[in-house]
């Protein structure tokens, strides 16, 4: 059996359409490039082959696609918070971008402006709701208004507000 080696070299493609250059598997969104060591040539696989021929390097896979997510994600929220700027000026980067959450305060005026604007949310920000005040202004939210926020909430928080924890 030919030796592989993974390079450590990945990408993502956006879309699911690629297709796996050792098994031909289609529909793949991430790469990740092999390293026939015997022959010396690169094959672009996914990631059950790097499982299957270079098992030993699937952690080092397995941590670069995770790493692909988290990018996509926030290139998406940053897509909503672009947005939130171009509608109404409000820029909440700086902030997300250093606690990593909004208040309740902001994800309210966040939703109504998506709303007014008839928006789409794919990727909500997260929202802070562990602070006791941020809590406390969860709870004075009108029923209208929890409305808004609680659909963009994480699982977790919604099953723990779903009845106004
Ligand atoms: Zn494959």
């Amino acid at each position: 059996m030919p030796r592989y080696q993974y390079t450590n070299e990945y990408y993502d493609n956006g879309k699911a359409e690629l297709t796996c250059g050792l098994c031909s598997n289609t529909g793949l969104r991430y790469h990740f490039k092999l390293r026939n060591v015997d022959a010396q040539f690169d094959l672009w696989v996914g990631s059950e082959c790097i499982l299957k021929f270079a098992p030993k390097d699937y952690g080092n896979a397995e941590a670069h696609r995770k790493q692909m997510l988290k990018d996509d994600e926030e290139a998406s929220v940053f897509q909503v918070f672009s947005t939130l700027h171009r509608l109404t000026g409000l820029d909440f980067w700086p902030s997300y971008a250093r606690y990593g959450y909004l208040t309740p305060k902001q994800m309210l005026v966040l939703c109504r402006v998506f709303r007014d604007a008839e928006e789409d949310m794919p990727t909500p920000p997260k929202v802070c709701l562990r602070k006791q005040m941020h809590q406390a202004h969860y709870r004075s939210f009108t029923d209208t208004e929890k409305g808004l926020v609680f659909p963009h909430l994480s699982a977790t928080q919604k099953a723990r507000w779903m009845f106004g924890a």
